[in-house]
């Protein structure tokens, strides 16, 4: 059982125009079991949210607190977040030429888990999640995000989902760029993955329709750099409906 709680968290990023605070207090609390989804319009921001807990290093943490099973989060390097049961998958992935995908999963684990996996086992593990996940076995040879499809990124991202197996994981527009089919693969990886046992997922999304994939059991509302209305899966077929508009216009929190 692990939580991880954000408590009136203030983030600024920095710009030519110097420091710009894009997030405003956000509250939330995730833990393991539960999947909750941010939804919010573009701009908002969710990716902050995303990368501030991640720790990255261009977004400044001005006041508020990220703890996970009550560990400062802040105080840890991003490796020591992910040692932690930290994952995040970027919005946009980095490519890595030259580091192939089996050499780049066989590190991300002895990261996580402290020491390096046997190689024969872990070649064995990596199969089995790939066929799994529907991944053709070449994938493993090829260079980290090189050349990726949009599907192929994101199904990298759910193969170190099922091979890390971290504690909370923070999906950042998973879905933004699949085809239907990559869609339901993806959303299967993850669905297996909360299955697996004890995960927390934080699904970030600017759409409902992977929701109709991976059932949220709290959906918040994310605007102005903050969240301004949680709720259950019916919220997300609202916004369906009638959009951000409610969230967004004159006299809503900005
Ligand atoms: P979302 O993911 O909800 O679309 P983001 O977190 O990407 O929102 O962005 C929120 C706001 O912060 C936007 O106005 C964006 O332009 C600004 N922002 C985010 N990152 C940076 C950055 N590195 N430099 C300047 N502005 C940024
Ligand atoms: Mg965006
Ligand atoms: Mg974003």
């Amino acid at each position: 059982m692990s939580t991880l709680e954000i408590k009136d968290l203030h983030v600024s990023v920095a710009t030519e125009d110097g420091p710009k605070e894009i997030l405003k207090g956000v509250d939330l609390t995730v833990a393991s079991g539960q999947t909750h989804a941010i939804m919010g319009p573009n701009g908002s921001g969710k990716s902050t949210l995303a990368y501030a807990i991640a720790g990255h290093p261009k977004y400044e943490v001005t006041s508020g607190s990220i703890t996970l099973d009550g560990e400062d989060v802040l105080a840890m390097s991003v490796d020591e977040r992910a040692r932690a049961g930290l994952f995040l998958a970027m919005q946009y992935p980095v490519e890595v030429p030259g580091v192939s995908m089996a050499n780049f999963l066989r590190s991300a684990a002895t990261a996580v888990r402290g020491e390096a996996p046997k190689l024969r086992t872990w070649v064995k593990e990596v199969k089995t999640a790939m066929a799994d996940l529907g991944i053709d076995p070449s994938f493993a040879d090829r260079s980290v995000n090189e050349g990726f499809s949009g599907g192929e990124k994101k199904r990298h991202e759910v193969l170190q989902l099922a091979l890390l197996k971290p504690k909370i994981a923070v999906l950042d527009e998973t879905d933004s760029g699949l085809d239907v089919d990559a869609l339901r693969v993806v959303s299967e990886g993850v669905n297996r993955y909360r299955e697996s046992g004890d995960a927390g997922v934080l699904l970030i999304t600017h759409y409902t329709r992977i929701l109709n994939h991976i059932r949220p059991d709290v959906v918040h509302v994310f605007a102005g750099g903050r969240v301004v209305e949680s709720g259950g899966p019916e919220l997300a077929e609202e916004l369906e409906k009638h959009g951000y508009v409610r969230f967004t216009q004159a006299g809503a929190p900005a």
